[in-house]
């Protein structure tokens, strides 16, 4: 992990320093106060000219719309039609052409951050910039110098700034009355709500930005020096919500996380639960589930946000799941962030891909189906081989069944270690006959995906056997601590 030392806040060059001061009104026409912006907003007429119709904004689209009869203007990635505003923006015309078709988050945080525009130019929305999940102000070098100097920008910096050739992120930040924006400049591709934690702990404001194998951390006080040690894992404390029976013996927990707290846990990770179990203090990993199986797959869910599912089996003599256990509706329990070396772009390009789970070593595969059924457009087929013991041990059976139903695409075979002598279905422990009926290619040479979770001596003999049939270290992924 890469850490970045303490920074002063707000930093020394930082653009909240810089900001100029108030800016001098000009007097509106009559007829062009806020109240008649307010009655012209909801009079029904068309302000954006497109009809209501939202469209995604290219940074060449966004340029051409840079006159005053025709003016859109870009603030923290959403594209407005400020045209119908021009009379009544209390700063003036001229101020507002100096963003013309261009990005003018910095322009509008230097002058206006208290002010609310995102209700205030509702109905002037013409969408969003495309592929900019975050609005960076950094477009600002596209502005002339001489509206550079007008914002109260230091040109200095932002000519270093340009000049920066090397890939370590920067990061700089505004405030308004209710809101902080930390925009870091990662210069790294793909960038996506996954790859950004945030915390806020009394008035520590944390943020991680994963990259590809470490990650940028950036942590921000308001009063004091930042003093904690930044290695290691950073656990904030969730609240249980609710726990539903899976099995007689396997629980879903829903874990809502802080309010302030943005995490979104990658397929194929785990967290680690920090509990105090007499008087020592316990830690053990867990990999977060969806609340359910989708079986709509047209588009991404997006389940996770607010809470954290977990699916866990209660052990009768088990340390730490036994805690979990006692646990009450309201109680609240330590996160980690999320570990783990998947990594998405293994299952991306996969066209037949193999899910290998026993028991619990259920849960990583969980995300993995409902990511290769949604979003792997080459995807072929998707099997999942899932050994259990009996069949009250089958988790999420029902939904499995249904699924498979549903989508041609996916297959599941259930195989009993254990079962009642009515178990009609396939018997046995993982062994190179089994895996020689069950995994194997659509096609002579499709890309293959093998991903295998269990216990310990389940998941080392099945990579053995797939190793023997002929399968790569590229094409089996295991799940292991
Ligand atoms: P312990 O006190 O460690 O064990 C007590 C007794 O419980 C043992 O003697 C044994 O009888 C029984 N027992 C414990 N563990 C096992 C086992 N693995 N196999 C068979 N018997 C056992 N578990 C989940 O339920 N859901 C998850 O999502 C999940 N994700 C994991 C992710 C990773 C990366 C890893 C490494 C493990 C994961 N586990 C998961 C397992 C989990 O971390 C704990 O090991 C498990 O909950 C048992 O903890 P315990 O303290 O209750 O049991
Ligand atoms: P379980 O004891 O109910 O066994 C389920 C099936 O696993 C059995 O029916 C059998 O087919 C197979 N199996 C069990 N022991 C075996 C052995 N010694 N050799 C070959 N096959 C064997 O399983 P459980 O109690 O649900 O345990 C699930 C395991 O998965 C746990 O050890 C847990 O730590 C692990 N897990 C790991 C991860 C991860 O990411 N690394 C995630 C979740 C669970």
């Amino acid at each position: 992990m890469l850490n970045v030392p303490p920074q002063a806040f707000p930093g020394p060059s930082s653009q909240q320093r810089a900001a100029a001061g108030g800016r001098g009104k000009v007097p509106l026409k009559p007829g062009r106060s806020l109240m008649d912006w307010i009655r012209l907003t909801k009079s029904g007429k068309d302000l954006t000219g497109l009809k209501g119709r939202l469209m995604e904004v290219t940074e060449d689209e966004l340029a051409k719309h840079n006159k005053k009869e025709d003016c859109w203007i870009c603030i923290r990635g959403f594209v407005y039609n400020v045209t119908p505003y021009m009379e009544y923006h209390p700063g003036g015309e001229d101020e507002l052409m100096k963003a013309a078709g261009t990005d003018g988050t910095d322009l509008f945080d230097q002058v206006h951050r208290w002010v609310n525009y995102e209700s205030m130019l509702k109905e002037c929305l013409v969408g969003r910039m495309s592929a900019k999940p975050i609005a960076a102000p950094k477009e600002i070098s596209t502005l002339s110098e001489e509206k550079k100097q007008l914002n109260g920008m230091v040109p200095e910096k932002k000519a270093q700034a340009a000049s920066a050739k090397d890939l370590i992120p920067s990061y700089d930040w505004f405030q308004t009355d209710s809101l902080i924006t930390i925009v870091i400049y990662t210069k790294q591709k793909g960038m996506n709500a996954e790859l950004v934690i945030a915390d806020c702990q009394d008035k520590r404001l944390r943020g991680e930005i994963i990259m590809d194998d470490h990650s940028y951390l950036v942590e921000v006080d308001l009063d004091h020096p930042v003093q904690e040690d930044m290695a290691g894992l950073f656990y904030r404390k969730c609240k249980l919500v609710s726990k539903t029976e899976v099995t007689h013996d396997t629980k879903l927990f829903c874990l809502m996380l802080p309010k302030s707290t943005h995490l979104h846990v990658p397929k194929g990770r785990h967290v680690y639960l920090k509990q105090i179990i007499a008087g020592t203090e316990i830690v053990k990993p867990y990999t977060p589930v969806l609340p359910f199986l989708p079986l709509n797959f047209k588009e991404p869910s997006h389940h996770e946000g607010a809470c954290i599912y977990l699916m866990i089996k209660i052990y009768s003599c088990g340390l730490f799941t036994q805690a979990l256990d006692h646990l009450q509706i309201g109680d609240y329990i330590s996160v980690s962030n999320p570990e783990g070396n998947f990594k998405k772009t293994q299952i991306q390009t996969s066209e037949d891909v193999f899910l290998l789970a026993a028991g619990t070593g259920f849960t990583p595969m969980v995300k993995l189906l409902d990511f290769a059924l949604s979003e792997v457009s080459c995807l072929r087929t998707l099997k999942l081989i899932f050994f259990n013991k009996t069949e009250d041990d089958i988790l999420w059976r029902n939904q499995l069944e249904e699924l498979a139903l549903k989508d041609k695409r996916f297959e599941v075979q259930f195989i009993l270690s254990q079962p009642t002598k009515d178990w009609l279905g396939k018997q046995g422990k993982i062994s190179s006959s089994l895996l020689s009926e069950f995994v194997k290619r659509s096609k002579k040479d499709s890309k293959v995906l093998i991903c295998i979770c269990g216990p310990t001596p389940f998941t080392e003999q099945g990579v053995q056997y797939l190793k023997d049939l002929g399968y790569s270290q590229e094409e089996i992924h295991a799940f292991t601590a």
